[in-house]
């Protein structure tokens, strides 16, 4: 199941980078794995996935030392708690859901000298009603630039999680929005890539504005209990 399920969402990527007129390949699929066995993750490495993402911070590590393959990249992209950042910094090679500079400060100490600096997105909270994660976007230059200074880091883009809204076009206004932000920051730092957005249900309007890369769980694992 899982492996007909991998096919058809990057079929369906693949499709709409098409429709919108993306290039070929442009957009990374972030295979959400939280809440779910290794053996989902497993199933989902033997169709070619290698890039997982996890929203608690001791699960995801348990998977990734149960795993112990060089070749998968975790992603952390839940909420940060401080207390956790010496886990997520040697477990995971990035982590999607930096909202403040005492987070960048910790990870930068934590991450570990033996391995590659640490991938950072910033998590921008668009429609703050939504979640309280995520800093604000005028937050955001500052923080950028203070994970652009650290050794152990390296600042890769942004990350949101908007309030899916009823229709394409609403949900495609607050992605138009976040890759409006993308690009400004982007002039200013050289290492920045990554537009991360677009979630199963949203995965269609994301794609149409730009993200670089969609976290998808439902779609590849099935409902979380
Ligand atoms: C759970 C989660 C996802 C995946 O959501 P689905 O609707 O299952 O595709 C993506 N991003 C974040 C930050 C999540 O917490």
């Amino acid at each position: 199941m899982i492996i007909s399920n991998l096919k058809s969402v990057r079929a369906d990527i693949s499709r709409l980078e098409q429709t919108y007129h993306r290039d070929t390949g442009s957009v990374a699929l972030l295979a959400v794995s939280k809440r779910k066995p290794l053996s989902d993750v497993r199933e989902a490495i033997s169709a070619g996935q290698t890039a997982f993402g996890e929203n608690y911070a001791d699960e995801g590590a348990e998977k990734a030392t149960a795993l112990n393959d060089k070749n998968v990249d975790w992603h952390f992209i839940g909420h940060i708690q401080s207390n956790k950042t010496r886990l997520i910094a040697r477990h995971y090679s990035w982590v999607q859901s930096v909202d403040r500079a005492k987070i960048i400060e910790r990870l930068n100490s934590h991450r570990p000298g033996d391995l590659p600096p640490l991938n950072i997105c910033i998590q921008v909270n668009i429609d703050d009603e939504a979640s309280k994660s995520g800093c604000q976007p005028d937050q955001l230059p500052a923080l950028a630039r203070l994970t652009a200074t650290k050794p152990n880091l390296v600042l890769r883009g942004i990350m949101a999680i908007p309030a899916p809204p009823e229709s394409l076009q609403a949900q495609r206004r607050v992605f138009k929005n976040l890759q409006g932000i993308y690009k400004l920051l982007r002039a200013e730092f050289p290492t920045i890539d990554t537009l991360s957005m677009g979630m199963t249900a949203d995965m269609e309007a994301a794609i149409a504005e730009g993200a670089t890369m969609v976290r998808v769980g439902t779609a590849i694992f099935g409902k979380r209990d």
